[in-house]
């Protein structure tokens, strides 16, 4: 039987409810052909990094999953919230189930520095910071000690300023948005004077962009400070900067430039962005203490320089690090994975017939919400372009399914178990004035459907 039709339509599940997830599903409904996409998600919640990564103070940004609500408002989209793969149901039997399974489980996991000291008490990794801060349920109860008085960020991404963002906030910036009611709480108690954002490259270089670079001048308690001899570059940073696709970058150097010139003017917190450094070497008695930087000199063809060491070193005390260098994704069981890039290798989404990716575990961890759209089309073409090739699979039963997460004690979350959850979650922050109050545990999201049976169609 020709699948993609109505006497067979095409059951496509795809891993992952963030927005790449999204994408594929609304790229594969407009497609002409007939299908089902069920979405299986870990957490009883959708949106990934919508809701777990986008910082609460960028609350416009998260307006995107009005677009992903309506998405999952088509009749033949189905949510299966609570269920990990690779836990509750494996890879290989999801095959049973569907003709094609779509990945779009992002990048879990973190690059690391590779210097020692890395994993002191104290060290972090910005991702554990964010998800925190953002009420995700396996972070929530992570400590961070914000009783130091001065934090370093290493990296200049867009997750870096985020972080250096959040910790040079005042609770009063903070309250009225959805950031989690435990990180609030601790950050109404933080001792952070100093924040230290640290590049190992120049300002010509610097991965964030400039709509966020722009915000680090207008922190109402923190002056954003930039070293005038950093802003001084040489002639293979100006021919670089010149370059058709540094646009970014050129505005990045004259808000930079602003900042430079303003100084400080005596607000309770400094953010110091510097430039030029890299960390060798984390060092404590049993948690950090402090961290050697070393001075790096710049090399290479204006557009791909590279930063290297002088061997000129300095000392920064300090007892609490993130390390922001980027994302990495992780494997998953059943599923081709290039260990160092950290992606499951693929050609334009196409793993093998009948597996697909998209997003970050594709790509790689580049690119705003947006960037998934595009990406997630492309996977899509690709296994429409398999169609014929699909053997289909042997059980295109939903109820089978169920059946056998039911077996296992899978509580399955429907998508109209997840507008509960978040008309709960809504009610709540309308209560302290912030636009929703996560529930941060499993159980209390559960909770708010005892007694209300899944509703999953079949
Ligand atoms: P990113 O943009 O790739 O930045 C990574 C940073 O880490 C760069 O400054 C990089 O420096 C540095 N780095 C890498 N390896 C290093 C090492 N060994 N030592 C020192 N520094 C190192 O990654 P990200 O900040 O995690 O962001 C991921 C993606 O999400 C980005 O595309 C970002 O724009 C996006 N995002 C967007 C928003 C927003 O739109 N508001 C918010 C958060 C994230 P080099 O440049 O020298 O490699």
């Amino acid at each position: 039987m020709t699948l993609g039709t109505p006497e067979r339509p095409l059951r496509v599940a795809i891993i992952g409810a963030g927005p790449s997830g999204f994408y594929a599903a609304e790229a594969l409904f407009k497609s002409e052909k007939a299908l089902t996409v069920d979405m299986f998600e870990k957490l009883p919640v959708p949106f990934g990094l919508v809701r777990s990564g986008v910082a609460p103070d960028h609350p416009k940004i998260k307006n995107v999953t009005k677009v992903y609500e309506k998405i999952a408002s088509n009749p033949a989209f189905q949510f299966f919230g609570n269920v990990t793969i690779g836990k509750d149901i494996s890879v290989d039997e999801l095959k049973q189930f569907y003709d094609a399974l779509i990945f779009t489980s992002g990048a879990a996991s973190d690059r690391r520095l590779g210097i020692p000291g890395e994993d002191l008490a104290g060290s972090h990794t910005a991702t554990e910071f964010v998800a925190w801060y953002n009420g995700h349920p396996e972070y929530r109860d992570r400590h961070f000690d914000l009783s130091q008085e001065t934090a370093v960020i290493i990296g200049q991404g867009n997750v870096a300023i985020d972080v250096c963002r959040i910790l040079s906030k005042s609770v009063d910036e903070l309250k009225q948005t959805d950031i989690a009611k435990h990180a609030l709480d601790a950050l109404a108690e933080s001792k952070i004077k100093d924040i230290y954002m640290i590049g190992r490259r120049g300002p010509a270089q610097a991965a964030f962009t400039p709509q966020e670079a722009k915000e680090l001048g207008e922190l109402e308690i923190a002056d954003a400070m930039v070293s005038s001899r950093d802003m001084q570059l040489g002639a293979i940073c100006e021919a670089e900067l010149l370059l058709a696709d540094k646009g970014h970058n050129r505005k990045n150097m004259e808000i930079l430039k602003g900042l430079a010139e303003k100084g400080a003017t005596g607000k309770a917190r400094r953010l110091h962005v510097e430039f030029f450094y890299s960390p060798v070497e984390l060092r404590g008695e049993g948690r950090l203490q402090e961290v050697v930087l070393e001075r790096n000199a710049l090399s290479g063809e204006a557009g791909k320089q590279k930063a290297s060491g002088t061997g000129e070193k300095r000392i920064l005390p300090c007892g609490l690090l993130f390390r922001s260098v980027g994302y990495k994704g992780t494997a998953m069981p059943g599923v081709p994975f290039h260990e160092s890039w950290g992606v499951f290798p693929n050609e334009k989404g196409k793993i093998e017939t009948g597996l697909y990716v998209a997003g970050w575990i594709k790509r790689g961890p580049s690119g705003v919400i947006g960037t998934n759209k595009p990406c997630s089309y492309e996977t899509v073409e690709a296994l429409l372009a398999d169609l014929d090739q699909l053997p289909g699979c042997e059980q295109p039963f939903t109820q089978a399914l169920l059946d056998l997460l039911k077996s296992r004690q899978t509580r399955v979350v429907s998508f109209d178990d997840w507008r509960q959850i978040d008309a709960a979650e809504v009610a709540r922050g309308q209560e302290v004035g912030k636009p929703r109050e996560k529930f941060t545990r499993v159980a209390d999201m559960l909770a708010v459907l005892e007694g209300t049976p899944a509703a999953v169609s079949v």
